[in-house]
């Protein structure tokens, strides 16, 4: 095949990428309004407009004529930089192919209507906090991960596969060995913070906060962070996440507690950080598969950094909380600044991963990596989860579960077949102080630009060296890039102990 005979393969080749990714990002948005704003009885067809999109979108990509441009191309990717758009599109294509040849069209498609299903099933469950309503459609999803697993070559542990979806490339050891080498540091950490003789008082958090007036702040804060409103929405919804249709398209959720602050607020930032990685993935790469964050610990780095790096950090509250005192004056407006700052970074064992502080958050995560392998190896039986989960919320953090929907329903995950997802939210608070470092020394000025409320040279800095890049490095080269070198749980160990330390007198 000459040069220009490749070229125009090329060309052929991004247009039919183009085309799946387009069905595929409208089955986005279409989940994007079941769960915002779809009536309930829409569900059932819901699931099968959202199976016959993802049907279509997997027969166009795994069909034969993929395969053999891919084939036909090879050359042409070796005539290419590595990191080039073209050899990038190539690569990741062919990965993403190779894998997706091995699942057959029909399973493909009997997933994408259990789990939406199964997700409306959860959130009446989650209501009624009766995990007996939702126990049907576990045994639905799981089964059905079991026929994906076994689509693949074995690995060490069926695990693996699943893991492999989030988390390109690592494995379920490595994780544990991270996760062992965390534990070791926080567990420590966190008995010394329970015997401190520092008592944090939280009462300024609750009260009465009307959610419109929450949303307002939310989205005064959000916007200095990068939000607009001609390219981003922020809805209410069940369970907080961020969605997108294009790189200018960014839907941010969150959740309004109106007898608690923290919760919308933090959940706004934390979305806001997901929705800034795909806002900033470069036009250039827009409708194709290289448009999007790399992994999910890679995407939770960065809203773990601005919902707590930069949320939760003085400089931030010098500039915001004048502004918060102003809006909510009879709850803030003698409530002196360093209250608040150490009311909003108290640690306290507590029952919701999502409202977790930083250093427990990760116990609730280590507690759902070992449940899963247990659920994914069938050493478990599925109705006797909920029990399992409430005694090792027990043991890990000391907290007694007073019913599932404040226990083993409240993620929306299993229910979405997400299996192999919650460790990327641990590895992404480590990744992110890792980043945080080299943001430190690139940025001398960050605290002094944050308490004037400018967070643009932070995000502008996210942006060129990582953002830009969207899925063209795996996730260990983005972060040999980032930060010369592989994922080390050193960094946010220090960052805790430091913060901590310091609010505690330890
Ligand atoms: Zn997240």
């Amino acid at each position: 095949m000459t040069f220009l005979n490749m070229a125009f393969t090329f060309l052929d080749l991004k247009s039919h990428l183009s085309t799946i990714h387009d069905l595929n990002k409208v089955s986005w948005v279409l989940n994007w309004d079941q769960r915002t704003m779809m009536p309930a009885k829409g569900a059932p067809v819901r699931a099968e407009q959202l199976a016959t999109l993802q049907r279509v979108a997997h027969e166009k990509f795994t069909a034969d004529e993929t395969g053999r441009m891919l084939e036909d191309l090879r050359a042409y990717e070796a005539s290419q930089p590595y990191d080039s758009d073209e050899a990038s599109l190539i690569r990741v294509a062919r990965q993403d192919y190779d894998k997706a040849r091995r699942v057959p069209s029909d399973l493909v498609a009997e997933m994408r209507r259990a789990t939406s299903l199964a997700s409306t099933a959860w959130a009446e469950a989650r209501k009624k906090s009766d995990f007996a309503l939702f126990l049907p459609h576990l045994e639905k999803v799981v089964e059905l991960k079991h026929r994906y697993i076994e689509c693949f070559d074995k690995t060490d542990t069926p695990y693996d596969v699943l893991l492999d979806d989030y988390e390109p490339g690592m494995k379920t050891a490595e994780v544990k060995a991270v996760f062992d080498e965390l534990k070791q540091d926080l567990v420590p950490l966190i008995a010394a913070i329970a015997n401190s003789k520092r008592e944090i008082d939280t009462a300024c958090l609750r009260g009465h906060f009307p959610a419109d007036q929450q949303r307002a702040f939310c989205i005064k804060v959000i916007e200095h962070f990068g939000f607009n409103a001609d390219s981003w929405r922020l809805d209410p919804t069940v369970h907080p996440f961020a969605s997108n249709s294009c790189t200018s398209d960014i839907r941010l959720t969150t959740r309004y507690h109106e007898d608690d602050f923290a919760t919308g607020l933090f959940g706004s930032m934390h979305e806001c950080g997901h929705g800034l990685y795909e806002n900033g993935v470069s036009p250039a790469l827009e409708r194709t598969p290289l448009c999007r964050g790399t992994s999910l610990g890679i995407h939770e780095s960065q809203s773990r950094l601005w919902e707590n790096l930069v949320g939760r950090s003085r400089p931030f509250w010098k500039f915001f909380y004048p502004q918060l005192q102003a809006a909510f004056p009879a709850q803030f407006g003698n409530v002196a600044a360093e209250t608040f700052y150490a009311a909003i970074n108290k640690v306290q064992p507590s029952l919701i991963r999502v409202e977790a502080d930083e250093a427990t958050y990760n116990l609730h995560i280590i507690l759902r990596f070992e449940l899963e392998q247990e659920i994914i190896a069938g050493q478990i039986a599925l109705k006797d989860v909920p029990e399992a989960w409430n005694a090792r919320m027990k043991a890990y953090l000391g907290v007694d579960v007073p019913n599932d929907a404040q226990g083993v329903l409240q993620d929306i995950h299993w229910s979405s077949g997400l299996f192999g997802y919650f460790p990327t939210y641990s590895l992404g608070n480590i990744v992110s102080c890792q980043i945080w470092e080299k943001v430190q020394a690139a940025l001398p000025n960050l605290s002094e630009q944050f308490e004037r409320g400018e967070f643009m040279p932070l995000r502008e800095w996210l942006r060129d060296h990582m953002h830009c890049h969207g899925r063209k490095f795996t996730p260990p080269e983005l972060l040999h890039r980032l930060v010369g070198g592989p994922i080390n749980v050193k960094p946010y160990v220090q960052y805790l102990q430091g913060k901590y330390g310091e609010l505690y007198g330890l």
